[in-house]
């Protein structure tokens, strides 16, 4: 059964987008079959994965709202080497929609219900709020990957949305953990950043991943020619960043699973 990881942050400019789209090709890169889906109005992971949000016949807008199957509104990025399920203005009115439909919280869930098994990882961008759209996404997941800056501002929003995962495993997802903490945008230089660092360590220890992802040029380049940074720059560090990332997230996942194995065995 694949995985399914939302990436959320309800701060914007963390590198949700960038983390989505470029795990996403790390992890195809390492022969993972991976959709990535945009849960973002703006359509950026979908420009960034070199699919025009212009020319959309159908998109999640409509596979949410029920006017679409799921295979109407899929498509390929070649520059990625995964499956998209891609965004465009048009979700803006969705987070309103929603609200009247029948299991407005699960409707993404239910969508991806048949491919579920089809993919080893299913990717979440989530939009920059904790809105109906974010509910979706993190209902339909079993993980939340946190991006995040090492800034002193970063650890107040991170309680608000450390509460909200709460109250959706309570309420609506007992299955939902968060998956990991990920580092962008970072300096080794800036004292700020390993005080941060050090106290996201005490506060959440082995849920914080090892790998780093570097301030790097190339990752900001890389979407204006609709490419991940493996595709436009593989030397470049915040390709090997992002490749180093899905190495640990694919380790961790069969830890997780060969845990989950013997406890099976002792119960
Ligand atoms: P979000 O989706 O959380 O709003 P983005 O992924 O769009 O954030 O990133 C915000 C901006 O920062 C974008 O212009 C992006 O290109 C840039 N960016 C993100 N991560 C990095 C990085 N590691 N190095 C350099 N620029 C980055
Ligand atoms: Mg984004």
């Amino acid at each position: 059964m694949g995985k399914v990881l939302a990436i959320a942050n309800q701060k914007g400019g963390v590198g949700k987008t960038t983390t989505s789209i470029n795990l996403a090709a790390s992890l195809a890169a390492t022969r993972r079959k991976v959709l990535l889906i945009d849960l973002d109005p703006q359509g950026n992971a979908t420009m960034g994965s070199g699919i025009d949000k212009s020319e959309l016949d159908d998109s999640v807008y409509e596979l949410l709202t029920g006017r679409c199957e799921l295979d109407q509104a899929r498509c390929r990025s070649d520059n990625g080497g995964y499956d998209l399920l891609p965004a465009n203005g048009d979700l803006t009115a969705a987070e309103v929609e929603l609200l009247d439909l029948p299991a407005r919280e699960h409707r993404l869930r239910q969508a991806l219900e048949p491919v579920r098994a089809h993919y080893d990882f299913i990717l979440i961008d989530c939009p920059p709020s904790l809105n109906m759209l974010t509910v979706n996404g993190l209902v339909a997941a079993d993980g939340v990957l946190i991006p995040m800056q090492c800034e002193y501002y970063a650890l107040e929003g991170l309680s608000a949305l450390v509460n909200t995962i709460q109250r959706i495993a309570a309420a609506l997802n007992p299955s939902l953990k968060i998956e990991g903490l990920l580092r962008t945008m970072y300096d080794p230089r800036n004292s700020l950043t390993l005080d941060v660092s050090k106290q996201l360590a005490h506060h959440f220890g082995e849920q914080l991943y090892k790998t780093v992802i570097p301030r790097n040029v190339r990752l900001a380049e890389a979407p204006s020619f609709g490419m991940p940074a493996l595709t436009y720059d593989k030397q470049s560090r915040g390709a090997v960043a992002y490749l180093a990332l899905a190495g640990e997230l694919v380790r961790r996942t069969k830890q997780a699973a060969r845990a989950a194995a013997v406890a099976d065995t002792n119960d």
